[in-house]
């Protein structure tokens, strides 16, 4: 593979018809995971086909196209990410674009199984922040929401990335009457050891044999609680997606609230992504999607892939129509995450 070396500054930036600049890729690398945690996967899920991924060259040329066009930060996941083989080529060979000034970060959102092999490779390929999602720190219920994870191996992975200099942030799903009663205890361990915390309410995303409403716990709901025994002093960090950041003055450390099904963060959405199999999504709650793969396959120049990007990019939405309610049995987006990309 000749990898494609990138100028400084993007030839054209990508901006959708909201004016709203393109500088943040996800990119799903697999649709496998070791795990089949119950809100995002059913436990028979049925994965892809090989020979219908990207290769990792193709991933490698897809991001550097995007990185040429104004993309500053890349995510890299899944599924899971660090289960697909050899992908720590991907990570090197993308770290070219760090090097050369053209891209700010390369990360990966990963649940933790694999770390401790992989977090000194990650550092050493300019990965600096990491996201490992966790959402529980019994490891019996561990074993129930991941239906197959051991929390001892993740906690080992942590404890790998940490001991490697990169900086993590836990990610966990808020869940009704499963993890409820935790959230202060994750909030503490997290926070004690140096790690942001992060809580997501649960997606509509796929069929998963659970109806969305028994897992639904707003976080409002659960700011609300915290507010009872901790200062929670607003911060101005924004990311353009849907997170928003206070600061715990009890422990010092970061605590985010990813609200997706509300709105107030469509109109500075500045990220989309891309599937294993190269589908651009331009928003993680609305079904179209551009096919990159042909346009990839079909010759060696970039020509045709830069101009279906464009084309999708001019057809980005100006947001999404999540909702969880009670009686509606179908998810609102019938694809899994593992298949967008957390
Ligand atoms: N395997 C990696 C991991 O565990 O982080 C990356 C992929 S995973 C799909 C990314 C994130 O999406 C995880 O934090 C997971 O908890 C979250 N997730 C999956 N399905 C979800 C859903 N329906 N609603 C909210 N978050 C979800």
């Amino acid at each position: 593979m000749t990898p494609i070396v990138l100028p400084t500054a993007p030839a054209a930036p990508l901006v959708d018809p909201f004016g709203r600049a393109i500088s943040y890729l996800r990119v799903s690398v697999t649709d496998r995971c070791d795990f089949r945690c119950v809100y995002c996967m059913a436990e028979d899920m049925t994965f892809l086909p090989k020979r219908d991924l990207l290769t990792l060259e193709e991933l490698d040329r897809l991001c550097s196209v995007f990185v040429g066009r104004g993309v500053r930060k890349l995510r890299i996941t899944g599924g899971e990410p660090l289960v697909r083989r050899d992908i720590m080529s991907l990570f090197r060979s993308l770290s070219r674009h760090l090097g050369s000034g053209a891209l700010d970060e390369l990360t990966v959102t990963t649940n933790g199984s694999q770390l401790a092999k992989h977090a000194a490779d990650l550092a050493a390929s300019g990965v600096r922040r990491i996201n490992v999602s966790l959402d529980t720190l019994d490891p019996d219920k561990f074993r129930r929401i991941t239906r197959w994870g051991d929390l001892a191996q993740v906690v080992r992975g942590i404890d790998a990335a940490q001991a490697a200099g990169l900086r993590v942030k836990i990610n966990a799903v808020a869940l009704k009457g499963v993890n409820e009663d935790e959230i202060e205890d994750l909030l503490v361990w997290a926070h004690g050891r140096g790690m942001d915390l992060t809580l997501i309410e649960v997606m509509p995303l796929g069929e998963i044999q659970t109806h969305r409403a028994d897992q639904f716990l707003p976080l409002s709901t659960v700011r609300a609680r915290l507010v009872e025994r901790y200062t929670l002093d607003e911060l101005d960090e924004r990311t353009g997606g849907p997170a928003r950041y206070v600061r715990v003055a009890e422990t010092g450390g970061t605590l985010g609230f990813i609200t997706p099904l509300t709105h107030n963060f469509c109109e500075s959405c500045n990220r989309v992504r891309v599937t294993c199999t190269g589908k651009l999504y331009m928003c993680l709650g609305q079904e179209d999607a551009a096919d990159l793969r042909a346009p990839l396959r079909a010759s060696e120049g970039n020509e045709r892939l830069e101009q279906a990007i464009e084309e999708a990019i001019a057809r980005k939405p100006k947001g999404h129509d999540f909702v969880i309610a009670r009686g509606r049995s179908a998810p609102a987006v019938p694809r899994h995450m593992s298949v967008t990309g957390g």
